[in-house]
């Protein structure tokens, strides 16, 4: 039951299909260093392809009708898009569902101190990170500072060539026997995770002049005051672009690839969809996966419920009954990164059932952990028909677990669609390094990702 690597069955002509795949994600990812951030670039990209605003034709109460595109953006942190079929939504829909939210240090509501001449900002970790790979790498400052007037400050400091960077500091070897003798989950506290943004006190000031300074300099360039970080959500990640990783540059070395690689796939599964789909399609870009899908944009919540009764009203299909049968008639792919096998950490995994870099698309039937637990475990017969869509296709595909048994474990969106009664099953690309600042993708395993995700709307 080995699987073939996806690069052994390319022509000259796939490879180069393969790389311009790679650079626009790569383009994206240089862009989307927030969930925000995410749905700006998507939106924008969705209009060029002929997506309409689907909230607009909402408002003017508009009829749709099959092989319309629409996009549909919630809280500006998640970004739903929709091509309409030819088959009522009440015989079922096929969607695509990823997470745009990633691992980082989220600013406090009361951030700045100062303190021996350097001023910081207070962070609190979002998601599972290790804490001692955020120190010592350079670091950008993303997000949005909200006036009390209801004015959105849109601040990204640290991608360009010309920014000023941010860092947390290490302590030298020299004078790291304490730290070194600790757990590495101990190296680094949570609230050692202080980003440095000065050391220069401001000129006539008496007391906390650095920190005065700092402020100068938010009020001159961003037009913000300390008091306005209450209403702010900056978010702290390594500052820079995606770069080609390896002699043969086929892979990718970027931050957030969990799970914008996906997310970034589906784009563009929904872009190449030419001819109108016999049923709807669907494309979720959710947010506040990494921290259980919660609060108002998470999974949990109803706004894609919500959006999807929205749209059946506009179909003329109203009422209670056809949406439940709508959704539980559903096929979805969870679109999600799966843990990409390590021969250097190879204890970690059961290689038979491991996924590989540049294997391509990777299906895992359950996640969870400590015996599924937690798991959405999809069924056989839905298992088959993937395997059948993805044959078909002459897709590279590999099937794998998170990890040997006990070793640990992790979630997707999977079990939160398959309450609907859908079909649901988990499917994405292998990551190297998940959750450290910069994580590692195969180029072939995000274009086979990409096909994957097209063949299975249009045909499950
Ligand atoms: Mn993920
Ligand atoms: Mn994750």
């Amino acid at each position: 039951m080995e699987r073939k690597f996806a690069w052994a069955g390319y022509s000259e002509n796939d490879i180069n299909k393969v790389n311009e795949f790679a650079e626009r994600y790569k383009a994206f990812l240089g862009k989307g260093k927030t969930e925000r951030e995410c749905v700006k670039e998507a939106v924008t990209l969705a209009k060029k392809n002929g997506f309409k605003d689907l909230g607009a034709l909402i408002e003017k109460g508009k009829a749709l009708k099959a092989g319309q595109k629409l996009y549909y953006t919630y809280m500006d942190k998640c970004v739903m898009l929709f091509v309409i079929g030819k088959s009522p939504m009440e015989k079922g829909f096929n969607i695509i569902g990823a997470h745009i939210d990633s691992p980082r240090l989220d600013v406090k509501q009361n951030p700045l101190y100062e303190t021996d001449g350097l001023a910081y900002l207070d962070t609190h970790y979002y998601g599972g990170i290790k804490n001692y790979q955020w120190v010592a790498l350079p670091l950008a400052l993303h997000g949005v500072v909200v006036k009390k007037d209801g004015k959105v400050i849109e601040l990204s400091i640290g991608e360009s060539d010309s920014d000023p960077v941010f860092c947390i500091s290490d302590i030298l070897p020299h004078l790291g026997q304490d730290q070194m003798k600790k757990n590495a989950a101990d190296a680094i506290e949570g609230e050692q995770l202080d980003v440095l943004i000065g050391g220069n006190p401001a000129q006539g000031v008496e007391k906390e002049a650095v920190k005065a300074l700092a402020l100068k300099y938010l009020k001159e360039k961003y037009d913000f005051e300390e008091e306005d970080f209450l209403s702010a959500e900056l978010e702290v990640v390594p500052a820079g672009k995606p770069r080609d990783l390896g002699l043969d540059r086929s892979m990718i070395l970027g931050y957030g690839h969990d799970d914008r690689v996906c997310a970034y796939a589906q784009l563009e599964a929904m872009f190449a969809l030419d001819e109108t789909p016999e049923k709807t399609v669907a494309c979720i870009l959710t947010d506040k996966e990494e921290i259980g899908s919660v609060g108002a944009t998470g999974m949990r919540a109803k706004y894609f419920e919500n959006a999807i009764a929205e749209i059946m009203h506009l179909m003329g299909e109203d009422g209670e009954l056809k949406l439940r049968r709508a959704l539980s008639n559903g096929n979805m792919l969870s679109c999600d990164v799966s843990a990409g096998f390590d021969p250097a950490f190879a204890g970690a995994f059961e290689k038979k059932n491991a996924a590989f870099l540049g294997k391509g698309v990777c299906f895992n039937k359950f996640t969870g952990s400590r015996g599924k637990g937690g798991s959405n475990d999809a069924n056989a017969e839905f298992m088959a028909k993937c395997r059948a869509i993805m044959d078909g296709a002459g897709i590279s595909f590999q099937t794998a677990e998170l990890g040997k048994v006990n070793q640990g474990g992790g979630g997707t969106i999977a079990y939160i669609c398959a309450l609907y009664g859908m079909n649901v099953i988990d499917s994405g690309v292998a990551v190297l390094s998940m959750h450290a600042p910069w994580e590692i993708i195969s180029k072939a395993d995000l274009y086979e990702s990409f096909r994957a995700y097209r063949e299975f709307v249009l045909k499950a």
